[in-house]
């Protein structure tokens, strides 16, 4: 069936190639992406493009940023069937989580994709991640409905639920990893997509709203054996602070020490809102496992189960800019809003 997809170029390796004189790597001109994936032609969908201008490193990703894409995507939605995001692979986790959160009552695909190795050289990994990104942008469901009515990042032959993954690797083409959640699809001979693990809409005719505003009063706290109090409380107390994530070990334990634990209750009890998430690459916060996780629990920390530090740092942008009220956002942090956590 064919599709009409807009691909989106942010910036980012993936839209770069070489200049043949002076051998300086300069964005392509998206317009012409067929000139660089001859390829996408035979795919027989219709795809238009939008350039950024500038493009950016993703590096120099701000909120301001996503706003803008999220209105792209909104004054876009009815004329298209779904969309690829071209962007660079250092920030699209947080881009890719962002928009998880900020995108309300999402029916059509959004896939972000980058590469390590420019689609202008030889050996890029950038042709097969576009490629892919479309046909998985463009397929349906036999209902006629599309497969994946999510934000994703595709890269590598899988395709990750967006605000589940993290740029785990600078240098090999397999660059990011879903530790805490599966693939949605495997892609080689066939896409085997995975619609059991697959999050469908109730109403597909809803229009998409965005939540625009973003509060990044947030500050992550990572610690560390020998960690000082006053480095502690400097994070803490972090003017304009409305929101921690704390980093702690394991299965969410941190130092039983009193004026530790008297601390983080002082900064809780003046309103802040602390998310516990572990500093493992896989594997969930559980309060209850350990005497040490408890005490943290008692004094009013919020479990971030098994968000990853991207996604719990978008959610809480999103939710301190929808609510004046701490405890609501408390409260929703610890919902499964969008597939990001798993609450056992
Ligand atoms: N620095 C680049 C970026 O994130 C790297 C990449 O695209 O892979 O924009």
């Amino acid at each position: 069936m064919k599709r009409k997809l807009l691909m989106i170029y942010t910036g980012g390796t993936i839209g770069m190639k070489q200049d043949e004189k002076t051998l300086a790597l300069v964005p392509v001109d998206i317009s012409q992406i067929e000139k660089e994936v001859p390829e996408l032609k035979k795919l027989g969908h219709q795809i238009d493009t939008y350039s950024f201008n500038p493009v950016i490193d993703s590096s120099d990703v701000k909120p301001e940023f996503w706003v803008e894409l999220c209105k792209l995507l909104k004054s876009n939605y009815a004329k298209y069937d779904g969309f690829v995001i071209l962007h660079g692979t250092d920030t699209m986790s947080y881009t890719a989580s962002a928009l998880s959160f900020m995108l309300e009552d999402l029916a059509k695909p959004v896939i972000l994709t980058g590469s390590q190795l420019p689609v202008g050289m030889l050996r890029t990994d950038g042709k097969e991640n576009i490629i892919s990104s479309i046909e998985i942008a463009a397929a349906v469901r036999p209902d006629g409905h599309a497969m994946v009515p999510e934000v994703c990042i595709y890269f590598e032959s899988q395709l990750y639920r967006g605000n589940r993954t993290t740029k785990y690797n600078a240098e090999n083409f397999r660059a990011f990893r879903s530790a805490n959640h599966p693939v949605l699809a495997d892609v080689g001979i066939h896409i085997k997509y995975k619609q059991s693990l697959i999050r469908y809409p109730e109403r597909w005719d809803k229009p998409l709203r965005i939540k625009s505003l973003i509060d990044t009063n947030v500050a992550v706290l990572k610690i560390f054996p020998g960690m000082t109090l006053q480095a502690m409380e400097a994070v803490l107390s972090t003017k304009g602070c409305r929101a921690v994530v704390l980093e702690t070990f394991g299965s969410g334990n941190a130092p039983t020490d009193k004026k530790f634990l008297s601390m983080i209750k002082k900064w809780i009890d003046r309103g802040l809102v602390i998310v516990n998430v572990t500093q493992c690459q896989a594997g969930s916060v559980d309060m209850n496992a350990y005497a040490t996780g408890m005490a943290l629990k008692n004094i009013g920390v919020v479990s971030g189960y098994d968000l990853t530090t991207e996604a719990a740092l978008s959610k809480l942008f999103v939710l301190l800019g929808q609510y004046s009220d701490n405890k609501q956002v408390a409260k929703k942090m610890e919902t499964n809003l969008r597939g990001e956590l798993t609450i056992n």
